[in-house]
């Protein structure tokens, strides 16, 4: 983490957003600096073995922008993991738990195939409940998911490590 204070400075915090009691991390700082973004995909880049990602996978809906620059600057496609009811073709969807009830996000049928290795990405991983039904979602279509990049772990919620007992290396910028 130390090595990117320079770009820890351009992430917020925000206190009682979305309920009282949390401390919300707030990527669109970032984004407003368009330094701070070119940076900070460069520096995942810097994380990852192009040659071994077919694809590249965002969340709805933050982490489509970064699945989006990583895929232009890669040269490589992308899935949109969408929250439900947003995709027009054939879909499958997986639904997750949240602290408080359930959501669910989904992906087209022919987006990979079996043995397609793709790449999970979104701006920030807690529990790593979203990035968990993620991994869950494409390796139920056949995908090979071994790699997850995120700008911000919060890692005192665990998620990192519960994507690690599931076969998943996770990498971050922030903490
Ligand atoms: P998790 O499922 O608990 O790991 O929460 C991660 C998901 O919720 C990601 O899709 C994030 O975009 C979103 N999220 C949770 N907490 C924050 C936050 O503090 N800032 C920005 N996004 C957050």
């Amino acid at each position: 983490p130390d090595a990117n204070a320079d770009l820890a400075v351009l992430v917020r915090s925000i206190p009682d957003h979305p309920r009282p009691g949390i401390l919300f991390r707030d990527l669109s700082t970032l984004l407003l600096d368009g330094w701070g973004f070119r940076t900070a995909i460069d520096r995942l880049i810097a994380t990852l073995d192009a040659g071994r990602v077919d694809l590249i996978a965002g969340i709805e809906a933050r982490g489509f922008i970064v699945a989006s620059a990583l895929s232009y600057a890669l040269t490589k496609g992308k899935i949109m993991l969408r929250k439900s009811g947003k995709l027009p073709g054939e879909a499958v969807g997986i639904d997750y738990a949240l602290e408080y009830g359930t959501d669910r996000i989904e992906m087209h049928v022919d987006a990979v195939r079996p043995g397609t290795r793709v790449l999970l990405v979104d701006d920030l991983i807690a529990t790593g409940g979203t990035a968990l039904a993620g991994v869950s979602l494409l390796r139920g279509q056949g995908a090979v998911v071994e790699e997850a990049r995120f700008l911000v772990d919060l890692p005192a919620l665990g998620g990192a490590d519960r994507l690690a007992a599931q076969g998943v290396a996770c990498r971050s910028l922030l903490a």
